[in-house]
């Protein structure tokens, strides 16, 4: 192999570019972010990008509080722009998930983010369009909104770059190379990199790399669609970023007048597909399904006029929980794979843990994650044990 690197990063998403910079920042030593096609061209292009500065699953509480924290302060420290926008996110629960959010809130506030229960005055006030049928309980995040995932994943390369990574667009790895009980490199069409530490960052395309050293994650590619309206005029203020667990839909205020909005129900808009086939479209009965759930909370909607949304790639693993980090008998191979619907917003942290991982450092909040609970059959469980998690757990 004539080509040589400290560490090789095969994929050029927000992942692939937030392990590059934060892994530049420790001084990593001679680091090579292999990308196929253009930078933020996979899942990430087509992210809502959603930052909602909350999760449900306690094992996930500092990856999500760490990233909204980055999210803030993302254009200071990348010194370009990442987009984010604040738009306050509001969750709204019925009888059955009430606990849920309850205990939630009270985890990420230990975090430092600042999150809260609200009454149904202070609700309405946030609130006035909307319709409360089936309303419980909900939680309002002032600091949270979305960022430009295009923008971000070109902010923390650009970043990358100027610390000497060496970011190679239109490079595709056919292979990795494994001997014995250690990584050595990658092959690509032009070539082989020989380096002791590879890092498949690769989303929907992960597990077909990782097929070549003989692993197997099981991730499951799906198609998920976004629907997108322009709210008519008479709406007033836009709406807060919105997950609405009772009716089971997201939607989040977008520049331009327009609402994005889409499914959080596991058992719709989670189509398995074969990504090499691309994302598709809307079809027209998620867009029914949707509307009509996002109507019933905003009955004003109705006067909404539609417009083209978009599908996207997301990787689900078979707890759809994400999975990072090494493996104990491959000495020098990690993934940060399977974000099952949220890996965006926790690239910060991803990237900054997974860094300080394979920097030597014990990371405490990545066990949980690490890719041989799946290789074990041990899949992360919601509390009631028998129940898998869902995309919001
Ligand atoms: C429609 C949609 C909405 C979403 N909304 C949200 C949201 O609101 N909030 C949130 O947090 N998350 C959201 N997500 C999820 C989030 O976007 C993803 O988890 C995240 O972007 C994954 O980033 P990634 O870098 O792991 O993968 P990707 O962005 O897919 O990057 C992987 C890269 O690897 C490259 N690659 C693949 N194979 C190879 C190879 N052999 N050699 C070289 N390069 C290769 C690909 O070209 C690609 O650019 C959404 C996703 C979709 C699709």
């Amino acid at each position: 192999m004539s080509e040589t690197a400290d560490v090789i990063i095969v994929g050029g998403g927000v992942m692939g570019a937030s392990i590059a910079w934060h892994l530049a920042q420790r001084q990593a030593g001679r680091i090579v972010l292999l990308e196929r096609a253009a930078l933020g061209s996979g899942s990430t292009g087509r992210s809502v990008a959603s930052i909602d500065g909350l999760t449900f699953q306690s094992h996930a509480v500092e990856l999500f509080a760490r990233s909204a924290a980055f999210f803030r302060q993302g254009d200071a420290l990348l010194d370009a722009p990442c987009g984010f926008v604040q738009t306050g996110s509001v969750v709204l629960a019925g009888a059955e998930q009430e606990a849920g959010l309850i205990t939630a809130v009270a985890h990420m506030q230990t975090a430092g983010v600042n999150i809260q229960l609200l009454t149904p005055e202070e609700l309405a006030g946030l609130e006035p369009n909307m319709a409360f049928g089936g309303v419980t309980a909900a939680s309002y995040a002032p600091q949270a909104g979305y960022a430009d995932p295009v923008l971000t994943t070109q902010a923390f390369a650009g970043a990358a770059r100027r610390l000497g990574v060496d970011v190679q667009q239109g490079r595709a790895v056919t292979g990795l190379r494994r001997e014995g009980r250690r990584i050595v490199g990658v092959d690509t069409a032009v070539g082989s990199i020989a380096a002791p530490i590879v890092i498949v960052a690769a989303g929907a395309w992960s597990d077909p790399l990782l097929r070549t050293v003989a692993i197997q994650l099981d991730l499951q590619p799906v198609r998920h669609p976004v629907v997108c309206l322009r709210r008519p005029s008479t709406f007033g203020p836009a709406h807060h970023s919105l997950l609405d667990l009772t009716l089971g839909i997201y939607a989040r205020p977008e520049t331009g007048g327009l609402t994005l909005l889409g499914s959080l129900n596991p058992q719709v808009g989670y189509d398995p597909i074969n990504p090499d086939g691309g994302p598709g479209y809307v079809p027209d009965d998620y867009l029914l399904w949707t509307m009509e759930r996002l109507t019933q909370r905003y009955p004003a909607l109705v006067r909404g006029e539609l417009l083209t949304g978009w599908a996207g790639i997301m990787t689900i693993s078979p707890d759809w929980q994400p999975v990072i980090g090494g493996w104990p008998d491959v000495t020098g191979l990690y993934c940060a794979t399977g974000f099952s619907g949220q890996g965006f917003q926790i690239s910060p942290a991803v990237g900054d843990f997974l860094a300080a991982l394979i920097a030597g450092d014990r990371v405490s909040q990545l066990v949980p994650f690490s890719p041989d609970r799946l290789t074990a059959g041990q899949l992360l469980r919601t509390k009631q044990a028998a129940e898998p998690y869902g995309l919001l757990g």
